[in-house]
């Protein structure tokens, strides 16, 4: 590495957050990079370490340690030490399709494996992957790459997600001709109605749309395969299919006045506001709203995070959220192998925001939703609750009680429902004979081919709810089975 002992000489700054009090006003991102010299410093601090675990991507009982598409960390680093930003990007643009999604919105588990963090805070390693990148736009670096020839193959992605993006990105340049159909008005999957735009902003998703448009792959929006297209028409028009159909069916409570008005998937609410801010900047009124209102989100994940962010920025009068697990220590458990894992960092700003707001963080542990309480014209008016115990077993597996004598009401004229997702929705699946297992669509490991020939399967759609940098590992390599096959079994 260029500075040797840079690790012992300089400290690790964060990432750049504008104070929650301004930052609320807008719908603008809420982080942006150091200067050149401070990211210098920076990559500075990367040791040389022998065995980067940080481009080690790999899942161990769920948890993500290390970059699932082996992003070649130490050597950019080294580079923006350097000051060779345009060789950084060429070596970033080597495994990483989208760095300016990752960049921004991953929970950087390349940062949680850091071998610096064994005993100090990790290299900034995100915050160096988003400048590189966004520097390569500012300075026209990033061009169309057209393919100089086309093999005349026809491939179906669908679903415009980070998982079929990266699949169609990968076949394109192959020379393959890639049609992405997407069900929504706009391409990105999550990326576009799911992550809000304080985190992501839509017009990096939509710069990078064009750019995959201009490079020959053709989008087809607000058209639902299996409804507005027939599975026969796809499977006589392409020459494979790849199904990046995400996990977005909603896991839903089943309690007594689950359907009372107000009480919405979290989905529903962050897709309605998206859309309307970027169709009329909200002149269209097609929003959920919930200014001057008492919010209640029950889940204690990103996509609740998301709610509160979303919520404090239309001013609402208060916000709670219901987690069912109890706060991680910062401390190494069976729950949190990795204590400096920087999800926290992700995790945390909607928490920040709240707290500037209201004084308290809104998150309360340990809840049970038992009931939703209506009003008279069958309105959400409170929600009836319990509090829990989480006993842990021998085994490290555990289960929760309810307390007697701790319910509570909790007044509310929205609730937001974030509890996560079961998984894709299979009528598509079933449509193409796909074998599907608990809402994931079933394919040979490491091959992503299902049991239909020339049908392969990639991203959440697979593995079910996960992270974008996953999706990008996943597209990647179902690019790699596609080609594949095409040059082999349907030649
Ligand atoms: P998706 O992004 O879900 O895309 C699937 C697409 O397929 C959708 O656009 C859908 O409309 C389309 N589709 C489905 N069926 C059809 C059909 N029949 N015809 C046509 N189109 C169809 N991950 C992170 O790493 N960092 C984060 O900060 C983060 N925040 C998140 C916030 C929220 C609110 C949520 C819900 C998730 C978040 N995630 C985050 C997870 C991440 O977004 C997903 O893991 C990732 O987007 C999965 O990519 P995918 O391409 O597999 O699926």
């Amino acid at each position: 590495m260029g500075e040797k002992t840079g690790f012992m000489e300089y400290t690790r700054e964060h990432v750049f957050e504008r104070e929650p009090g301004s930052r609320l006003n807008d719908w603008n991102e809420f982080s942006s990079p150091y200067s050149d010299e401070v990211l210098r410093i920076q990559g500075a601090r990367c040791m040389d370490c022998g065995t980067p675990f940080c481009h080690l991507g790999m899942e161990i009982n769920g948890v993500t340690t290390g970059c699932p598409i082996n992003n070649l960390i130490p050597e950019w680093n080294d580079l923006v030490y350097r000051g060779k930003w345009q060789e950084a990007l060429e070596r970033l643009l080597k495994t990483n399709n989208f760095p300016e999604f990752t960049g921004r919105v991953c929970p950087a588990p390349c940062e949680g494996s850091c071998t610096l963090a064994i005993s100090e805070p990790a290299v900034s390693i995100k915050n160096i992957e988003r400048t590189i990148i966004d520097k390569g736009f500012e300075n026209g670096w990033i061009k169309p790459r057209i393919p100089t020839s086309r093999t005349g193959k026809k491939i179906a992605v669908i679903g415009s997600g980070p998982a079929g993006l990266a699949s169609a990105d990968q076949l394109n340049q192959a020379g393959h001709s890639v049609t992405v159909y997407e069900r929504v008005d706009r391409p990105g999957g999550l990326l576009m109605y799911g992550i809000p735009n304080m985190k992501l902003d839509k017009k990096i998703v939509e710069r990078r749309i064009r750019l995959l448009e201009q490079e020959g792959i053709k989008f087809i929006t607000n058209t639902e395969v299996g409804k507005d297209i027939s599975v026969d028409e796809l499977k006589s028009t392409y020459d494979a299919v790849i199904l990046a159909t995400g996990a977005q069916k909603h896991r839903d409570l089943q309690i007594e006045g689950r359907d009372a008005k107000g009480v919405h998937f979290a989905m529903d609410y962050l897709t309605s506001v998206t859309r309307s801010l970027l169709d009329s900047n909200f002149q269209d009124g097609q929003f959920i709203n919930t200014e001057g209102k008492n919010v209640i989100v029950i889940g204690g994940g990103d996509t609740g995070a998301d709610c509160i962010a979303t919520a404090l920025r239309q001013k609402c009068n208060s916000v709670i959220q219901f987690s069912k697990h109890p706060e991680l220590p910062m401390e190494r458990t069976a729950d949190n192998m990795w204590p400096s894992y920087p999800n926290v960092y992700t995790l945390d700003y909607a928490h920040k925001e709240a707290k500037t707001i209201f004084g308290t963080d809104p998150r309360e542990y340990l809840i049970q939703t038992k009931k939703i309480e209506k009003d008279a014209n069958g309105h959400v008016k409170a929600l009836h609750t319990v509090q829990m115990e989480k006993i842990y077993h021998e085994d490290g597996s555990y289960h929760f009680n309810e307390l007697p004598g701790t319910e509570s009401v909790w007044p509310a004229d929205y609730v937001f429902i974030a509890i996560g997702f079961e998984g894709t929705e299979t009528s598509l699946a079933d449509q193409f004979g796909v074998e599907t297992v608990n809402h994931k669509i079933k394919a040979s490991v490491g091959k992503y081919q299902t049991n239909v020939e020339g049908v392969f399967v990639c991203g959440d759609a697979r593995r079910g709810q996960s992270l974008i940098v996953w999706a990008i590992n996943e597209g990647r390599a179902v690019a790699r089975m596609v080609d594949y096959y095409l040059k082999t079994v349907a030649v």
